[in-house]
């Protein structure tokens, strides 16, 4: 759906003007379309493209030094006129020459070709040429009746260096068809896309399918297929493209990875991942890959795939400067890193610096084990914290304590194994919990352990009360770093309770298992006394009357965590 609309008619021109609005630096808008906004080296080739509206950033976001120099907007989808053309290009022109370029469709073909030959006759000096860079939409025989899509940036990018070395006309014509020969596309699409004002979309993809080489105007595709991982779009297009190379190209290449509308950037990347090492294992030299959106139809889900193959005299055109809207380039400021710099990708490691007493040990090993227990509660009851946390929270909460608990144990059995002492194993546990469980329970409950760890040492054995100090400890830490209190429906609430009941059974003389049995109770009840209240903290708060009536989420978790150890204790 395009959502912002005001009449639907308008909405190319609205656009337009928006743009123009909104990119003084570059833009001037000319009947027909936009030229730049900042004055060239006289004599320089002035480079005209353009095509339907829809595509942003194609064709509008190009503007500017070093890429072209006027854009021709349709309608959407449909070829601007060959007035349009004319008058673009006339603005334009810098006294050097204007190269027309656009994607190979009937109808820009028609207007485009009409233009120049208008502006020809009028004494212009004006050369033409097309973008054919898909390579699904007809076969090597027939290069020529290949549609242009995303490839086109590529293929304008580097005219719009030659030109801007100043190159002459004819031979930024020559740059520009070099380009296009060397530059190859192959997309998929996911879902159709909707017209403004349109209720329907223009096509559509079967759930679950993809259309592959579908057109960015619904062209039909090769075939549809099921669509598969991310890594299998990627096989699909890199294996394609790398068998379309242009006959005696090299093995330099660069790759832009495109999205054409709804494709949302964290799942280009995901591809990215798996098109970049699949270039690599086709035995190409990858110089730069590029994830973005170069080349869109309105909402339309899908990718495609750029490779373009670079000689020397190409891969300077590609590296030369431009500022425009959408596609910058730039040296950069500073020089890149040496060998010296070096960048760990892996967490610090954590080890045992001082092995910790035989008691603190036997310790250490408990609460391993208690941590590998928790994080099964919490596995298993990880989709009941989410949907308590949804309520007004970001429902997070349950993959967040799984995530933190898990890492917890991997850590707490590992460092108990080498020696470790209580004190070095909550430590270790805290640092990979708050590492790995995000949110805000993630950083307290990392805080907590370590806290807590810190009462115990490495060197004495367990005293019942040293369970008090250490629950105290924790909470202690809770508050301090969450600046919280009683009463705001948080994990406190269960927590100051629980901590309190430990110390007074403790006190009266209960074993740790019988004071932890009492205390984990108090918990839970308190835990489910949270129902009635309203958040203050967190980011329940914003919600705080969508919760009334539902726990808070940190409170019963740390419910469910305390009554796990209690039934480890009982044992
Ligand atoms: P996030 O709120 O960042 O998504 P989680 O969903 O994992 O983190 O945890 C939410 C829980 O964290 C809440 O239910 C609440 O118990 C607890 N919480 C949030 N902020 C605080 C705070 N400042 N002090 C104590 N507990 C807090
Ligand atoms: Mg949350």
């Amino acid at each position: 759906m395009t959502s912002l609309v005001n009449n639907p008619a308008d909405f190319p021109a609205e656009l337009l003007d928006g743009f123009v609005a909104a990119n003084p630096r570059h833009a001037r808008k000319v009947f027909g379309g936009v030229v730049r906004a900042t004055r060239s080296k006289p004599g320089k080739v002035s480079i005209v493209v353009g095509g339907g509206t829809g595509h942003y950033p194609a064709f509008t976001g190009w503007i500017g030094p070093g890429l072209v120099d006027g854009v021709v907007c349709g309608n959407i989808f449909s070829s601007p006129s060959a007035s349009q053309v004319y008058s673009v290009a006339k603005h334009a022109d810098n006294g050097g020459g204007v190269l027309i370029g656009f994607l190979n469709y009937a109808g820009d073909v028609l207007h485009f070709g009409l233009g120049a030959e208008r502006l020809k006759a009028d004494g212009y000096n004006v050369r033409s040429s097309v973008v054919t860079d898909d390579v699904a939409s007809a076969s090597k025989d027939e290069i020529h009746k290949r549609r242009g899509i995303a490839g086109g940036l590529a293929v304008f990018k580097m005219a719009g260096a030659a030109a801007e070395a100043g190159l002459s006309l004819d031979e930024v014509l020559r740059v520009f068809q070099k380009a296009n020969d060397n530059v190859r596309t192959f997309g998929v699409a996911f879902s159709g896309c909707t017209l403004p004002g349109a209720a329907e979309p223009l096509f559509t993809v079967p759930d679950g399918m993809m259309g592959v080489g579908l057109g960015v105007h619904g062209e039909p595709g090769i075939y549809e297929t099921e669509m598969g991982t991310a890594d299998d779009v990627a096989a699909l297009l890199v294996n394609k493209l790398v068998e379309e190379a242009p006959d005696g190209a090299g093995k330099r290449v660069v790759a832009m990875l495109n999205g054409l509308g709804s494709a949302k950037y964290e799942e280009l990347y995901v591809m990215y991942n798996s098109v970049e090492r699949r270039i690599r294992e086709a035995g190409l030299e990858l110089i730069e890959g590029q994830v973005d959106e170069f080349m869109t139809s309105l909402d339309m889900g899908g990718v495609s795939l750029t490779i373009a193959w670079l000689d020397d005299e190409l891969e300077g055109y590609w590296n030369a400067p431009c500022d425009t809207p959408s596609y910058h380039r730039a040296e950069l400021a500073d020089p890149p890193h040496g060998d010296d710099k070096v960048f760990n990708t892996e967490p610090e490691p954590i080890q045992v610096t001082t092995p910790g007493s035989a008691e603190s040990q036997a310790a250490g090993k408990a609460i391993a084990q208690g941590l590998r227990a928790i994080h099964n509660t919490i596995s298993e009851n990880a989709g009941m914290l989410g949907d308590l946390d949804a309520i007004a929270g970001d429902g997070d909460h349950g993959i967040g304590m799984t995530r933190g608990s898990g890492a917890a144990a991997d850590i707490a059995e590992e460092l108990a194994a080498n020696g470790g002492g209580a004190q070095t194993v909550l430590a270790g546990a805290g640092a990979r919990w708050s590492e790995n469980a995000g949110g805000a329970s993630g950083a307290l409950w990392g805080a907590a352990l370590t806290a807590a760890g810190n009462v115990l040492g490495d060197q004495s054995a367990i005293s019942p009360e040293a369970h008090a100090d250490a629950a105290d400890a924790f909470i202690e830490a809770i508050i301090r770093l969450g600046g919280g209190q009683e009463g705001e429906k948080t994990m406190i609430d269960a927590q100051v309770p629980f901590a309190r009941a430990l110390r007074t059974a403790i006190n009266a003389g209960a074993t740790p298992a019988d004071a932890w049995r009492e205390a984990a109770q108090v918990a839970v009840d308190a835990a489910a006394a949270t129902a009635d209240m309203r958040p203050t903290l967190g980011r329940a708060r914003v919600l705080a009357e969508r919760s009334l009536g539902h726990a808070d989420p940190g409170a019963t978790s740390f419910g469910l965590v305390v009554t796990t150890i209690a039934g480890l204790l009982a044992k």
